[in-house]
């Protein structure tokens, strides 16, 4: 065992079986779970005490195959052959055990330290899945447990085992006789699964003797690669006759909705029926909390100006911390926080319930024909929540050239920090009039800029791939993984912690010290004219010329920090002292907009250049991280305001005054 009695545990196994899950209810951590392949990009590592020993638990991304293909791949696969555990969990789905038969089988190759969970036992139970456990235990030669990790079943049984130090025999799979008799010539040093790793890569090329062997019987690596694959899948498919009988039920019902939700006709208008409604539910349910908190703020606001008066706290600093600080921290979140609160959970509930893939699936069609691949619909999906999370989200794609252009075009699906915004300029700005319909009209609104947004990311996809990223679109391996009830409770809990108050604390500690600097600019003047109007001043002929002004250009440079203070700083900036006479409501907020000169036209620029412009920093910082270049990262500002700023030109060209 390793140093100081520490034991550590790796868990390995497909996509979506229930990895984080069964890590987070051991460990208490928060591991992003969700009911599609490719969210854990990176491997989480948490502690765990079970009768006073103490664990050391690594939750690796998910994988198909030890031989890698994608980057998350890799750094399961690399894991493994570097062998950094002292027990390897294999998770698997027990309602489709089919399926993760061969990865079994392939670790099983690699180690005897090798515990295989079954969970989603319920599942399995509920689509009459049966399973030999005995007979599967004799099959594999391995100790079988099963689970179910949303309910905390099979954890003791888990640990017991690793206690038990039971730990299999390893499992041989033959294969023909060129690739055996090729790894019998292979150095005994490598362990068998590693010699298998070698004849079906480049690695080959170190190793002249086999090499030789296996190019003359023309078995390249790719063919070894295809045979090794073929004859696993076979035998998994031998153990899963003898072990598993099959619930046919479950396969027929998914048939049926996928037939419906997948289907030629009914995919698009249903897919934009369920953004309209997520939308129009975010919109009608963001609106009355938004103006309670707002009353509640300025309440709050009063009483805080009088306390600092009350201590005697020097004018300066009372006013930058109540009329600089606390306004901005408030708008951020009366503006936020409630269509964060409701778009969310609604994105978690797809998620769960295996929704998001079929949305990748629907936009295959339309990715390929702008020459990159479906798996970006989720990539795009995941940067509706943040688009650093969407950005790292791109190593699900295998393809460096399209992973590429899915980093570059993220940008363009609005995050949170700008949803909104959109949400309260359309509601506040373009919608008005429109009377009792009004939140369905901004629903509708928000749709056609969201609409907009993925337009644009496969226009601009369209262009980079016959540019700067030139290349055949690759095919399309995305698992669609079985419809899932999902847990509201837990749905409600982890969206309104992971996501909400993540993303709304985030927000605050940008808001801060944005609410200070913006404060201090609009209030220190020289020559009667603040420091935030020289600037604008500064900006005010370039800026005009894209429909927008200078206070909207310098707000969207201040909010590289953080999107969610663009907003609050174009108030500000109108607004001189920071002073919203009448409260915070975003009811006063027409009437700033129309007296600084905001018209229809004016509105739509700013949405526009909302969705298209450069990314935030944190944004910019995971470009630069998962593409290691400068110059992509540069790509990653310049693409999107070049987008932007063309757009802008044009409507206001078209339409401006
Ligand atoms: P990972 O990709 O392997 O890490 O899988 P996740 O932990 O994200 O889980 C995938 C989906 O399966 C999520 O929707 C989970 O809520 C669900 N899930 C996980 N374990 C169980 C279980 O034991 N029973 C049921 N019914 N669902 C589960």
């Amino acid at each position: 065992m390793s140093k100081e009695n520490t034991v550590t545990i790796a868990f390995v196994g497909n996509p979506n079986v229930g990895k984080s899950t069964l890590f987070n209810e051991i460990t208490g951590l928060k591991q992003h779970t969700g009911n599609w392949t490719g969210k854990t990009v990176e491997s989480a590592r948490g502690e765990a005490v079970y009768k006073k020993q103490r664990y050391i638990i690594t939750d690796l991304p998910g994988t198909y195959s030890l031989f890698a293909h994608s980057p998350e791949e890799a750094v399961t696969g690399d894991f493994i052959m570097q062998d950094k555990a002292d027990v390897y969990c294999i998770i698997c789905d027990a309602s489709c055990l089919e399926r993760n038969l061969p990865l079994v089988l392939q670790l099983a190759e690699h180690t005897k330290k090798l515990i295989v969970i079954l969970n989603l036992w319920d599942e399995a139970e509920k689509y009459s899945v049966k399973i030999d456990i005995n007979k599967l235990e004799e099959e594999l030669g391995l100790r079988v447990i099963k689970a179910c990790a949303k309910k905390r079943q099979g954890i003791k049984e888990l640990f017991s085992a690793i206690e038990d130090r039971h730990c299999g025999s390893l499992c041989v799979v033959k294969y023909d006789e060129n690739i055996e008799y090729a790894l019998s010539l292979l150095p005994d040093e490598y362990t068998r699964f590693e010699k298998l790793n070698i004849i079906s890569t480049q690695k080959i090329e170190n190793h002249p003797h086999a090499k030789e062997y296996l190019y003359a019987a023309g078995y390249y690596p790719e063919k070894c690669e295809e045979i090794i694959t073929s004859v696993i899948i076979a035998k998994a498919g031998k153990i899963a006759r003898k072990c598993i009988s099959q619930g046919e039920e479950r396969i027929e019902r998914n048939r049926r909705i996928d037939k419906i939700i997948t289907g030629r006709y009914t995919a698009l208008p249903i897919m934009l029926a369920m953004l309209c409604g997520i939308l129009y539910i975010t919109v009608i349910g963001a609106n009355y909390p938004s103006l309670w908190l707002s009353s509640l703020f300025s309440f709050i606001e009063s009483g805080l100006n009088e306390f600092l008066i009350f201590i005697n706290t020097p004018s300066l600093i009372r006013e930058i911390t109540v009329y600089g600080v606390f306004r901005v921290v408030c708008w951020v979140i009366a503006v936020m926080l409630p269509p964060m609160a409701v778009f969310f959970p609604l994105f978690t509930i797809l998620e769960d319930a295996g929704v998001l893939p079929r949305i990748a699936f629907n936009m295959d069609g339309c990715f390929r024909c702008s020459g990159s691949c479906g798996k970006q619909a989720l990539t795009m999906c995941m940067g509706f929540g943040c688009n650093a999370v969407g950005v790292c989200g791109c190593r699900i794609i295998d393809s460096k050239r399209e992973r590429l252009i899915a980093i570059l075009t993220n940008v363009f699906v609005p995050c949170n920090g700008r949803f909104p915004m959109l949400v309260t300029l359309i509601s506040v700005f373009l919608i008005n009039s429109f009377g009792t319909y009004s939140t369905l009209h901004s629903a509708l609104m928000l749709c056609i800029f969201i609409v907009g947004g993925i337009s644009i990311t496969l226009a601009v996809s369209f262009v980079l791939s016959k540019t700067l990223l030139r290349g055949i679109p690759s095919s399309f391996t995305l698992e669609l993984p079985p419809y899932r009830m999902p847990k509201v409770g837990s749905v409600l809990v982890r969206s309104f912690l992971d996501r909400t108050l993540f993303v709304l604390g985030r927000a605050v500690s940008v808001a801060v010290p944005a609410g200070a600097l913006i404060w201090i600019l609009a209030n220190i003047s020289v020559k009667r004219i603040s420091l935030l109007d020289y600037i604008s001043l500064f900006l005010e002929p370039f800026a005009a010329l894209f429909g927008l002004d200078g206070v909207i250009l310098l707000a969207f440079i201040l909010g590289f920090c953080a999107n969610e203070i663009v907003l609050p700083v174009i108030i500000m900036g109108y607004t001189g002292a920071g002073v919203l006479n009448d409260g915070l409501g975003i009811a006063a907020l027409k009437d700033i907009l129309v007296l600084n000169g905001w018209d229809t036209v004016k509105c739509i620029c700013v949405l526009i250049f909302c969705i298209c412009h450069f990314p935030c920093s944190a944004t910019l910082l995971t470009v630069k991280k998962e593409t290691g270049s400068i110059k992509w990262s540069l790509a990653a500002i310049v693409i999107p305001t070049v987008v932007g700023l063309l757009l802008c030109f044009t409507v206001n060209l078209i339409f401006g005054a």
